[in-house]
């Protein structure tokens, strides 16, 4: 798997150089200070910036962040993740509303003939405008029939197990959940990461010392911690227990408060800390539309104000966009905005392996997103480009220095407040 890197820069060196200004989150704090952008890359950041040290052009926001980036993304504002290239090019064109910058376009288990057509999409989807589109996340369909979720219950009994070698000959495959307590579970996990995949342990009926096995064969995620998985109970830990106490495991996380209860939310944090969260939107289609009839991976979805079900009520993918996760956490536990918003930014790319996305450090590629002081998506820039801008009275501001002398703010070691 080739990191997110310079071919992500989409060629865009004619941009005047600008700054945004605000509180920056920096190694799971907020600073003071201002980010200079240039040729699409990062090219400073400052502490207190001195006058006229800035270019002609700066932004002001109550917050900057790294922009987010989202691991499960079934689908949203009305489009699915399918054979349909146009259908994920609409959704990158959209995410960054929610201050996404780049996502896993994520399918459920469908049956062998249907993920061709997927790679297909996703390989003509590409080079999209708006979010990048960093590689799939097939979400199945090695897993537990005890734990299926909303999954079609034919292709997980029916997966075919040559399949994989299929999935395995091009690239594309950036994350592959996976039970590991199925047959030729321990074997696939070390294929994928022979070929650079990502595993994910999930809809999983796996014992703690099942899911552990998975883990020391390779696997380092575990899938929307809580759900579809064997619960916690105090003399059978499961799946739950297993991932929470393992710190190999990053565990991907709804925060829409359907998913999961806001206590074990903050059970989750307490457990793991937010380095080892990774906030999920495992969104579908309806997500940031109104209320209705949609579809997940093809099977008719009733959604109501704050969930999507299937008719059965199971649950059926989330449609709660990724900035309100970020809210959620920040107003539901005691991180704080800088740990939630690092928990869908620099937790993603760190688990990954992305290169020089999900931080704000000298040299990375420039995604950010800007927040308001409520933590509402204000504007999205990925490599240096204005994605997205909410309507707002006016753009650029000059940055209103009281600092003379401008100190560079270092992004790998330990930070003071203030500034
Ligand atoms: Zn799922």
């Amino acid at each position: 798997m080739s990191p997110v890197g310079s071919e992500s820069v989409r060629g865009e060196r004619d941009v005047a150089p600008f700054a945004v200004a605000g509180r920056i989150v920096l190694g799971g704090r907020l600073i003071p200070g201002a980010v200079v952008v240039r040729d699409g890359r990062i090219d400073a950041v400052l502490r207190s910036p001195r006058v006229g040290s800035l270019p002609d052009t700066v932004i002001e926001a109550a917050i900057v962040s790294p922009g987010l980036i989202d691991l499960q993304v079934n689908g949203g504002f009305g489009e699915e993740v399918d054979h349909d290239p146009a259908g994920i090019r609409r959704l990158a064109a959209r995410l960054p509303e929610a201050g996404v910058t780049a996502f896993l376009p994520t399918v459920i288990s469908a049956p062998s003939a249907a993920y061709g057509a997927v790679f297909r999409a996703f390989f003509e989807a590409k080079g999209a405008p708006g979010a990048r589109p960093i590689g799939l996340h097939l979400e199945g369909p090695y897993l537990s029939p005890e734990r299926a979720g909303a999954h079609p219950l034919a292709a997980i009994t029916g997966a075919d197990p040559h399949l994989l070698d299929e999935l395995l000959q091009g690239e594309g495959l950036r994350l592959m959940t996976l039970a590991p307590e199925r047959d030729g579970g321990l074997g696939r996990i070390r294929r994928l990461r022979e070929r650079g995949v990502l595993v994910a342990l999930g809809h999983t009926d796996a014992s703690r010392e099942a899911f552990a096995g998975g883990v020391d064969a390779g696997a380092t995620m575990a899938t929307h911690l809580f759900n579809a998985m064997s619960p916690f109970a105090h003399r059978a830990p499961g799946s739950v227990g297993a991932a929470l106490v393992d710190d190999r495991v990053t565990a991907g996380l709804i925060a829409d408060g359907v998913h999961a209860h806001p206590a074990s939310i903050e059970l989750a944090l307490r457990a793991k800390g937010p380095e080892r969260i990774a906030l999920v939107s495992d969104l579908m289609a309806a997500g940031g539309m109104q209320p209705g009839r949609y579809a997940l991976g093809g099977r008719p979805v009733v959604v109501d104000a704050t969930s999507a079900r299937l008719d059965d009520g199971t649950l059926a993918g989330a449609i709660l966009t990724l900035d309100g996760a970020v809210r959620n956490v920040d107003r539901w536990t005691g991180v704080g905005a800088a740990a939630a918003l690092r928990m869908a930014s620099e937790v993603p790319a760190s688990v990954l392996g992305l290169q020089r996305v999900g931080r704000i450090a000298v040299g990375f590629d420039a995604d950010l997103a800007l927040f308001d002081a409520d933590l509402r998506v204000e504007a999205t820039v990925v490599a240096g480009q204005f994605v997205y801008r909410r309507d707002r009275p006016s753009g650029g501001t000059h940055y209103p220095s009281a600092h003379p002398g401008g100190t560079p703010v270092r992004d790998d070691g330990p930070l003071r407040e203030g500034g």
